[in-house]
This record gives structure tokens, C-alpha cells and sequence, in this order.
């Protein structure tokens, strides 16, 4: 694999103040800025280091140490059985992870703190304190466990980020049900796909979400998906709407009926420290999505332990993070991570630019947010409206920014770190996937920064930068990253698919192969560049080229597609698609706006390709496969490299 492009050298010397005016993007991402001091002086891991040391000497005692800090029905015989493809974790151990998020709080004086401060793009607010949402939970779980669902049940939750939402989430967990949430803007195709791979015998949805102001339906979208899925015996519906129609048919519940009668009280079950707590569906390089399968007890231990590290949660924290339940950032860094070291946790339905661009900075001065989770798409997109709306609030008691799930650009490194964290607060970068459940590789508050770089694998990982045969490669040369043995929150298989789980460990020997081309400084510390494989990251969704040309080619006029990621300012990547058209059809500009309405509503408003192209032809492999590589070469002017294999 040949070496990405990259700025080989970096100052030696810390520097306190970063590089002025009009500095070239390559001395920004040479700069090492060191922790402010508010942070440094305070930080949980003073020495990150010594914690790393400790851990790789002993990673079963590190974890068994850790593992004690929460509350477990049964003590584990063995902290791991692993056999270089399978782990399982905390071996004979019983226990609940809900019991960790909320019961547990209820005997401290965490009872009556704010768990969960909920708002609205209109402004409307909802506050729970931990015994308030344990209530809704237990509530939810007996209306749950009333219509028959229990232990080991698939539910697919399909809901806005609200706390009904979460609740749904914590109460199958509570039941020892398995929940799948699904981002509630996927399109029907892959809902009903989801639905159909989990076998869910129950959906939980709402009738509407809001974003910028209007009400999206939501039911609808389901009714689509469920058409013909006799499998699915529930479908409990919130009505948000007083115009909603109400529930109708045998199998459609109305979510304020089941929880008006249901008992505010719940025993959770006990469960296997292996037992199933959540899939989670994530793209890949077929059609296919993979179904991430994880499990109560190495979950529970993994993600409240990285959670509280990366985000040096203190008890007077009031985090805000902003992405949705629908991925594994709102799974372990909204709601499992957070309530399980007793935060006041802040999420918002809507768009963060929505009513203005300067709501997100006034949400968080009337709040005293002190910890910022965002995406780097959206830290762009902030640049892109400029300093002007920060600087209008006041920002004082903000201490983190926390970003996580595409490459974060030095540009943007920079403008937050002066326009939002006027220099006295710290951003941390952090790598991590689907597959790791939680910052995997990062900076910990605290630690010198490297802008442009994520930074070191967090105490208890080991990464690496390989090649194709596995061999480490020396410092700043591309490669292929990869993790070194298991770790405790890591999905367990691919449902109903062990065979694909397998290939993450099979593929390089001895490791688990990330998918992602990453580089490495003399540091240790470390830059991911992007996908090694068809898969996109389109404003921190990760997407797959197959995903999308299989919606393309589910269309009747189109043959074959071939689908590309283009550089863009704000998004990382934006879709290009290329489709051939079946006979009797021409290429025309309504077509090209049915094509882009199919997808939408095959996959969601996050997957439509921004351009789209017709072609008489691919570019193909003697074989028969689609060259993406050369599209994407003729499509950004770059030399397409060997073509001796294309047969057209
Ligand atoms: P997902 O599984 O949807 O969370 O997407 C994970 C993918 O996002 C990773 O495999 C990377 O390609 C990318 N990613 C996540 N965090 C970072 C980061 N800090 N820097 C660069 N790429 C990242």
C-alpha cells in the first residue's frame, strides 16, 4: 500500500500558542498544542501513560479492577476466554446494565440529580432526574413485558431523540430484550431489511419527528417497511400529533395507553454477562448491512470506563452531546456511557442550525454546558457561519469539545479551539467505530493535542499500522489499522452472520482488521485517513458504495450503478453515483430526480448521492466488477493508475 500523503515533520518543542493569521494548513498540522492548564490541572488521567503500561502488563487485572467499580448480581469466575476470533468477557458473571445506569444511582445523592435535560428546536425543555427516568424506564418495561416481550426478543426502535426514545432503549435492556434502534430517517428498504435480519417481533416508533421546524412522518415510513412481515406481533406507536390517526389494527399499541396503566415498578433481569443487550446495524462493503452484536457485561464495563476517561466526566458536568440514538455514539457516549457515571446528560432533537446559527452557543451558555460532543461535519458547518455567533455567548464554563467519526481537519481544529473554546478549553479528537463501541483512540483531556491527528490508542487498547502481510510499517507511512486482542465492549458477532464477524479477525493475522488506512508519528499517536474499503463516510455516516448501488439498481429504469466519494468542504465526502440505464429508458432530468427520490426513500435522506450521472457504460474488470476506482480517478482529474484489467 503506498504511503498518503502527509506532512513527515512536526516541532519538537510543545508549543503554547498557536500558529497566528494566515499559517499553510501543513504548519497547522505540525503543531503540538499542550492541555490548557484548567483542563491539564483537573484531568482524571494525569498520566496516561503509566495507565497504558499498567494495562498492557496485565490487561485481565487492569479490566477485573475496573469491572469492581460497578454493580454486578454475580462476581465472574474468569475475566476472559478469548481464542484469537472470540471474546467473552467477566465468564459466569450475572448482571443488568440498566442497574448500573439508574438503580444504582438512587441510593446516592445522584437520586435526584438531572439525568436527562431534554430540548426541543422550539425551545421546549423536559428534565428527568435519576429516579424520574428509572420511573419512565420501569413504566415502559412493564407495558413492554405486559404485551409479551422478554428475554432475548429483537425490538426495533424507530424513534426521534427524545426520552421516549432512550426509555424504549433502557427498558428492553431492562427486560433482557435485545433493542436494534434505527436512525428515524432511514428510508423503508433498509428499515424493513433491519426488521427482517433482527426478526423483531416488536417496533417501537412515533407518528412524527421535528427538525427545522416541520414535522416529519415517521409512521408512514414503517407502515411501508412492515408490509408483509408477519413476524412483527407489536408495533407500539407515540403519537406526538393530536392529528395523528390513532392506533388502528390488531397489532398497533398507543405508547401513552401501555404506559398510563403500566407499574412504575420493574425488577430487571438477571442476566449472563454474555447475554444479548443491543444489535446495531452499520454499513459495510456489500449490500448487506452487518447487524453489530453486543452483550450486557463486558459492554457495561468498556463503555462507562472509556466514556468517563475520554470525556473526564466530573460530578458537576453538564454534558451535551449531539448525535442520535440511531448510531453507536448515541448508544455508549449518550445514554449508556453518560448514565452510567451519573452525568446530567443534554440532547436535542432538530438541527443545530435550526432556528439560527447561533442556538447551539446560547443553548449552551443558559446551560453552563461544560462538555461538547459533536461531529467535525458540524464543526464545519459552524466555521462556515463564522465566529460571529459564538462569540455572541458566553462560553466560560465550556471545558471540552469532543469530536469523533470522520477526520477532523486541522482548519477546524483551530477555529474551535479559538472561536469556541477561546483557548481555555480543550478539543479532544477521538477514533473509534461501530465495531469498538467506544473512543478507541484519542486524546485524553489533559494530553498535549496534535491537530489532524486523533492522537494514541486509550489504556487497554494496542494499535497498530500494518500492511497487507500484517508486518508493522515504520512512522508516517500509510498502512492498515488494526487493534491487538480483544477488549470488553467489542461487538460480540454479526447477527445471524458469525462467518462476516470472523473476517474482522481472520484477515490480518493475529488482529482485527479496523477497515480504515491510518498513519502513525514517532509518537505513537495517530492519523486515520479514511476507509480502506467501498465504504463512505458522508457527514460521519458511514455508508456503503453497495448500499446505495443497490437501491440505484432496485429501480427499474437503471441497469447497473457505480457509486463514489468526492472530497467535501463541509461533509468530508459527498455521493457521486453513475448509472446505465436499462433499454427503453433515456437519460433526463426527471429521471435523474425519480432515481434520487428512490434512494431516498429506499435508504433515507443520508444516503442520496448530491450528483448523479448517466453513462452508456462502467468501466468494469475482465471479471464484471464495477471499477469504482476509476470513476473516481476520471471524476477528480487524478492519473486512474493501472487500468490493463478494465475490459471496456
Ligand atoms: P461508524 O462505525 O459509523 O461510527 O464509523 C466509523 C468510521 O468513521 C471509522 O471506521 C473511520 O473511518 C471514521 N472515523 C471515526 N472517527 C474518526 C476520527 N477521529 N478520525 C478519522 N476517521 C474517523
Amino acid at each position: 500500500m503506498s504511503g498518503p500523503q502527509r506532512p513527515t515533520g512536526r516541532s519538537e518543542t510543545p508549543q503554547a500558542d498557536p500558529p497566528g493569521g494566515d499559517f499553510a494548513p501543513l504548519l497547522q498540522a505540525d503543531a503540538i498544542v499542550p492541555a490548557p492548564a484548567g483542563v491539564a490541572d483537573v484531568a482524571l488521567v494525569p498520566d496516561p501513560d503509566a495507565l497504558q503500561a499498567r494495562a498492557l502488563a496485565d490487561p485481565e487485572g487492569f479490566w477485573d479492577e475496573i469491572a469492581r467499580e460497578l454493580e454486578w448480581e454475580r462476581g465472574w469466575d474468569r475475566v476472559l476466554d478469548w481464542d484469537g476470533t472470540t471474546a467473552r468477557w467477566f465468564v459466569g458473571a450475572r448482571c443488568n446494565i440498566t442497574v448500573n445506569c439508574l438503580d444504582r444511582h438512587l441510593r446516592e445523592s445522584t437520586r435526584d440529580k438531572t439525568a436527562l435535560l431534554w430540548l426541543a428546536e422550539d425551545g421546549e425543555e423536559r428534565r428527568f432526574s435519576y429516579a424520574e427516568l428509572h420511573r419512565l424506564v420501569c413504566k415502559f418495561a412493564s407495558g413492554l413485558k405486559e404485551l409479551g416481550v422478554g428475554r432475548g426478543d429483537r425490538v426495533c426502535i424507530y424513534m426521534p431523540l427524545t426520552p421516549e426514545g432512550i426509555a424504549a432503549m433502557l427498558a428492553c435492556a431492562r427486560l433482557g430484550a435485545i433493542h436494534s434502534v434505527t436512525y428515524a430517517g432511514i428510508g423503508a428498504g433498509a428499515l424493513r431489511a433491519r426488521i427482517a435480519d433482527a426478526g423483531a417481533r416488536a417496533v417501537i416508533t412515533a407518528d412524527v419527528g421535528y427538525r427545522r421546524g416541520r414535522a416529519i412522518p415517521l409512521k408512514p415510513i414503517v407502515d411501508e417497511a412492515l408490509a408483509g412481515l408477519d413476524g412483527v406481533e407489536r408495533v407500539i406507536v407515540w403519537r406526538r400529533e393530536t392529528a395523528s390517526p390513532p392506533a388502528r389494527g390488531p397489532r398497533e399499541i398507543d405508547l401513552e395507553e401501555l404506559l398510563t396503566g403500566a407499574s412504575p415498578r420493574c425488577e430487571p433481569a438477571i442476566l449472563d454477562a454474555e447475554e444479548p443487550l443491543f444489535i446495531l446495524y452499520t454499513s459495510g462493503t456489500t449490500g448487506k448491512p452487518k447487524g453489530c452484536l453486543y452483550v450486557h457485561g463486558g459492554y457495561q464495563v468498556g463503555v462507562a470506563y472509556y466514556t468517563r476517561i475520554a470525556y473526564d466526566f466530573k460530578d458537576d458536568d453538564v454534558y451535551w452531546c449531539t448525535s442520535d440514538i440511531g448510531w453507536i455514539v448515541g448508544h455508549s457516549s449518550m445514554v449508556y456511557g453518560p448514565l452510567m457515571n451519573g452525568q446530567t446528560v443534554l440532547v436535542r432533537e432538530g438541527a443545530p442550525d435550526f432556528p439560527d446559527p447561533g442556538v447551539c452557543w446560547r443553548i449552551a451558555e443558559r446551560h453552563r454546558v461544560t462538555t461538547l460532543f459533536t461531529a467535525p461535519t458540524t464543526l464545519r458547518m459552524f466555521m462556515k457561519f463564522g465566529e460571529a455567533h459564538p462569540a455572541r455567548s458566553d462560553l466560560s464554563a465550556l471545558r471540552l469539545l469532543i469530536c469523533a467519526g470522520e477526520p477532523l481537519n486541522p482548519e477546524a481544529w483551530w477555529w474551535a479551539y479559538r472561536h469556541i473554546l477561546r483557548e481555555r478549553g480543550q478539543l479532544c479528537d477521538n477514533w473509534w467505530q461501530t465495531e469498538t463501541a467506544a473512543p478507541t483512540i484519542g486524546t485524553l483531556p489533559g494530553e498535549a493535542a496534535r491537530p489532524g491527528w486523533a492522537g494514541r490508542p486509550l489504556p487497554g487498547y494496542r494499535a497498530e499500522v500494518v500492511d497487507r502481510a500484517g508486518r508493522p510499517v515504520p512512522p508516517n507511512t500509510g498502512g492498515l489499522l488494526v487493534l491487538r486482542g480483544p477488549w470488553p465492549q467489542m461487538l460480540r458477532t454479526i447477527w445471524n452472520d458469525p462467518a462476516r464477524y470472523a473476517e474482522y479477525w481472520n484477515a490480518i493475522p493475529g488482529a482485527y482488521l479496523a477497515g480504515d488506512v491510518a498513519v502513525r508519528d514517532e509518537d505513537g499517536r495517530f492519523m486515520v485517513l479514511g476507509r480502506a474499503d467501498d465504504v463512505l463516510n458522508v457527514a460521519g455516516h458511514r455508508i456503503g458504495t453497495a448500499d446505495v448501488e443497490s437501491a440505484l439498481v432496485s429501480h427499474p429504469a437503471v441497469a447497473e450503478a457505480g457509486v463514489i466519494g468526492k472530497p467535501d468542504p463541509i461533509k468530508g465526502e459527498a455521493i457521486k453515483a453513475f448509472v446505465t440505464l436499462r433499454a427503453g429508458h433515456t437519460p433526463a432530468d426527471a429521471l435523474r430526480a425519480e432515481l434520487l427520490a428512490h434512494v431516498r426513500r429506499e435508504l433515507g435522506p443520508i444516503a442520496v448521492p448530491g450528483e448523479l450521472a448517466f453513462l452508456d457504460r462502467l468501466p468494469k474488470t475482465r471479471s464484471g466488477k464495477i471499477m469504482r476506482r476509476v470513476l473516481k480517478a476520471t471524476e477528480l482529474g487524478l492519473d486512474p493508475g493501472d487500468l490493463t484489467t478494465i475490459e471496456e
